[in-house]
């Protein structure tokens, strides 16, 4: 089956990864339909009007850029130059993220960049969305989907096409290449939840620094803010499930309360729906997902988030499914057929995602606890000054964030050889 004669190409889930790859496929010139289980958020608000943000570093540029549509994001994004530390007495300091003014992130609204990248993927003649799609994974044949409509509860098959499964970190498309044992699947949960809540902009503006990353660590859990373009922040609670300091603590108003009061201070001050908002908010879960066994010949691929969901402490989930978009597409200039490519991606793939895996994790470490203590205060400036001096030296940080030319393994392997200390 060569990569020209397929009918089209069938994508599950218009998600950030789904819609990009839309895109990209839309303008090689497939015939795409994307099938996604929400309803078109073009015309309805998926979040019930909270604001989730992500960090946008410049693996996920990269992926924009190729796809056309970097011009329409970056409208959305706010810069992020460092990450300003609060400590417990109040005092914050800035931590530079690079040492050249180009080296920044960003933060941007996860509907806002989702619904761009479908309106951009729906502007294309050649690609077709299907809301309201629930995928319930593969059909007993080898090559068919078996969909729900969620409207009507209408059960139905569709031919893979081949189709690329982009429905996330609970991907029911990889539950049934498991049950089939073409996949291996290890799913790590973290012993931590997380919490959003907001910090609302004072007269339309932002009441703390707003091109910075906020984080109140507290050696084992910490609070993080991003910005918002409309004055907000989107805070985060990252907290045990069970022990001391956990969420199961945080039972009553009274307990919330005296926990921000007694951790967080400055930020409880900003704070004046907190008690609504903790009880009203969901609490979500993390972990990671390692798969082995990404595809089913040319029939199906996994990727994104539904082959390796990761952990979100190096902001590099989304940065990481874009990368993927645009090296399956890389890809598509040297294999001639589905089978190929697929194995192909995941080879390439694999051991880079597993690598960010590891140092997402890690990075956990480093900013609810590390970045507090002054030993790696001073290593940072150290590597700094050396950065400065010579080109060659990349602190790991750097490596993932700002060198997308540098493969997320080859900065592992890197940073474990001393060439690029994990400073971040
Ligand atoms: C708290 C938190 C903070 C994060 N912060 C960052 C960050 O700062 N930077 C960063 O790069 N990454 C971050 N991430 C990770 C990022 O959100 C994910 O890596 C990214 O969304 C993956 O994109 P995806 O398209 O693979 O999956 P998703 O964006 O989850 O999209 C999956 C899509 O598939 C649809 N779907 C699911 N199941 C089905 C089905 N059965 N049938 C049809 N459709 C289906 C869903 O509705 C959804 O639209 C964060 C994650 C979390 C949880």
């Amino acid at each position: 089956m060569s990569l020209t004669s397929v009918a089209g190409v069938n994508i599950i889930g218009a998600g950030l990864a789904g819609s990009l790859l839309a895109i990209l496929l839309g303008r090689r010139g497939f015939k795409v339909t994307v099938y996604e289980r929400r309803p078109d958020p073009r015309v309805a608000n998926a979040n019930g009007g909270r604001s989730i943000n992500l960090a946008l570093a410049a693996r996920g540029i990269r992926g924009l850029d190729l796809a056309g549509v970097l011009d329409r994001v970056m409208p959305l994004a706010t810069v992020m130059r460092g990450r300003m530390v609060h400590e417990h007495d109040g005092a914050a300091a800035l931590q530079m993220y690079g040492v050249r003014p180009e080296e920044v992130i960003y933060s941007v609204s996860r509907a806002d960049l989702n619904r761009t990248l479908i309106e951009a993927a729906a502007a294309l003649p050649n690609v077709t969305f299907s809301f309201g799609q629930l995928c319930l994974g593969l059909a007993h044949e080898k090559s068919v989907l078996e969909m729900r409509d969620e409207a009507t509860g209408r059960i139905y098959h569709t031919a893979t096409q081949p189709g690329i499964a982009t429905d996330g970190a609970g991907s029911e498309v990889r539950d049934s290449l498991m049950a089939r044992e073409v996949a291996a699947v290890r799913e790590e949960s973290l012993e931590h939840d997380y919490k959003e809540l907001t910090i609302p902009a004072r007269d339309g503006k932002h009441v703390l620094e707003p091109n910075a990353l906020h984080i109140w660590p507290r050696g084992g859990f910490m609070l993080i803010a991003l910005p918002n373009l409309d004055g907000t922040f989107t805070a985060t609670l990252f907290l045990a499930r069970h022990g001391t300091n956990s969420f199961d603590e945080l039972t009553s108003p009274g307990a919330v309360d005296g926990f921000f009061s007694r951790e967080f201070p400055s930020a409880k001050a900003l704070m004046p729906d907190l008690l609504r908002e903790f009880f009203e908010h969901p609490q979500g879960s993390l972990g990671t997902v390692y798969t082995h066994g990404w595809h089913l010949g040319g029939d199906v691929l996994l990727l994104g988030d539904a082959a390796h969901a990761i952990v979100p402490f190096h902001g590099q989930g989304m940065n990481c499914a874009f990368e993927d978009c645009a090296e399956l597409v890389r890809l598509m200039d040297r294999h001639q057929t589905w089978p190929g490519l697929f194995e192909a991606f995941e080879a390439e793939r694999r051991p880079n995602t597993d690598a960010i895996a590891k140092m997402a994790l890690e990075n956990y470490v480093e900013m609810r606890e590390t970045v507090l203590d002054d030993e790696y205060r001073r290593r940072k400036k150290a590597a700094e000054e050396l950065e400065k001096k010579n080109p060659d030296f990349v602190p790991r940080y750097s490596m993932v964030m700002f060198h997308p030319e540098i493969p997320y393994r080859e900065a592992l392997l890197r940073s474990q050889a001393g060439a690029g200390p994990p400073v971040s």
